[in-house]
């Protein structure tokens, strides 16, 4: 891929999208299938996808207890796995299918599950027996039901994120890792220009998909911060472990906040801990390790003890109401964001970048998703 340095820098794009994870590499992706083509895709790091879009667990869940997320969720996966020539090469989606366990009683979960179900999603109620029949250690694990939905899965996400950068590519999209935005120079209302460590970009439009820094960014225009923070989540990985089959959907329960899916051999899992976090570097807390130990030992005891052989953190920016914030900012011409993608950003990636790219190229979309994922409504 060609690489910007400091003489290719242009003095000026139409857009400047700031952030080289999912939200800005789809984003940027699809405004180039739209049409915009002066476009420069800004990034911090040396590389792309080095902090919450290289380090997710890499599953595609659609069923949430939020309606429109769903459909944007679904939309989403529909659009990574579709292969009538939009994308010039597959990406590895392994469909194993996804089990969220749920207590007694009616949830938004269930009611949202049944709402995809009659909206033509695969995904379907089952009982402790059928999920114990899918996945054998959860024999001994309280839950009373599971949403089981089989088009659920785990994406490659390097070549996901790879394929969005590339399409952009081919259509004249600069990408500059190295690049921090370090201001947004605004005039009569409107942004005017990024200053850059590598000088200075004239803009009509800014496109923040800066992840945690999100917030930062817009500061930097003095625009005061949305309702949305990061949080740290840890994952860990097991070795090869002889009961493990790697054809288990992924199995997350939504009661108690774990989840766990197969992985070269063995496990991938997370405790679901969720603490408040800076943008930055995120340090390794081995409380982490605590807690998981802690939660399958009371609820998955057939997992208890299982050997931890790598473990990492990652920062998700989850929004006050948990619905991403997809939009202008009214607040200021010409700026927009793609942010608050919370622990879906990856599948939703698809979905979110084609929205984004519609609003920003001007053109129509749904009323319901622009009302769902409008910043201004955490302004
Ligand atoms: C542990 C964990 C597990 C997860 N599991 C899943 C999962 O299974 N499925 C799923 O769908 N999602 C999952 N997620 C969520 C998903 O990873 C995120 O929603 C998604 O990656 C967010 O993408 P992003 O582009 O908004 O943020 P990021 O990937 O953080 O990208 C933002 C980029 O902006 C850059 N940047 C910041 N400031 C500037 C600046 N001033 N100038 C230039 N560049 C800047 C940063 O360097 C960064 O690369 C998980 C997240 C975590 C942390």
């Amino acid at each position: 891929m060609e690489v910007l340095n400091n003489t290719t820098l242009p003095d000026s794009a139409d857009v400047v999208v700031v952030g080289g994870g999912f939200a800005g590499a789809a984003t940027a992706c699809f405004l180039v299938l739209r049409g915009v083509r002066d476009l420069v895709l800004v990034e911090a790091e040396d590389h792309f996808g080095v902090h919450a879009s290289g380090l997710n667990a890499a599953m595609a869940r659609q069923v949430t207890s939020d309606v429109v997320t769903n459909e944007v969720l679904r939309a989403s996966v529909a659009g990574i796995t579709r292969t009538d020539g939009l994308w010039a090469e597959p990406v590895e989606v392994r469909p194993l299918g996804s089990l969220l366990l749920v207590g007694p009683g009616e949830s938004p979960l269930l009611q949202a599950a049944g709402e995809a179900a009659r909206a033509g999603l695969d995904c379907r109620i089952v009982d402790r027996a059928d999920a114990v029949a899918r996945v054998a250690v959860l024999r001994e694990t309280e839950f009373d039901r599971a949403v089981f939905t089989a088009s659920d899965g785990v994406v490659d996400i390097h070549a996901l994120l790879w394929r969005y950068l590339g399409a952009a590519r081919a259509g004249g999209v600069r990408p500059a890792p190295g690049v921090r935005v370090e201001s947004v120079e605004v005039e009569a209302g409107r942004v005017r220009a990024v200053r850059t460590t590598r000088g200075r970009v004239a803009c009509r439009v800014l496109v923040n998909a800066a992840g945690a820094w999100a917030n930062r960014v817009a500061a930097t225009a003095g625009l005061p911060p949305l309702a949305m923070a990061p949080f740290r989540r840890h994952l860990m990985t097991t070795p090869p472990l002889p009961f493990v089959q790697a054809d288990w959907p992924f199995v997350w329960d939504t009661v108690h906040e774990y989840y766990f899916r197969p992985e070269v051999g063995g496990l991938l899992l997370s405790p679901g801990d969720q603490d408040p976090a800076e943008a930055g570097p995120v340090l390794r807390d081995p409380r982490a390790l605590e807690t998981l130990a802690e939660k399958l030992a009371r609820h998955c005891p057939r997992l208890a003890g299982v050997p931890v052989s790598r473990w990492w953190a990652g920062l998700r920016t989850i929004t006050r109401d948990g619905r991403f914030a997809v939009g202008w900012d009214t607040r200021l011409g010409g700026f927009f964001w793609v942010a608050g993608l919370g622990g879906h950003g990856m599948t939703a990636s698809c979905a979110v970048g084609g929205f984004a790219a519609d609003l920003v190229a001007g053109r129509p979309v749904d009323d319901r998703w622009r009302t769902a994922m409008d910043p201004m409504r955490l302004a």
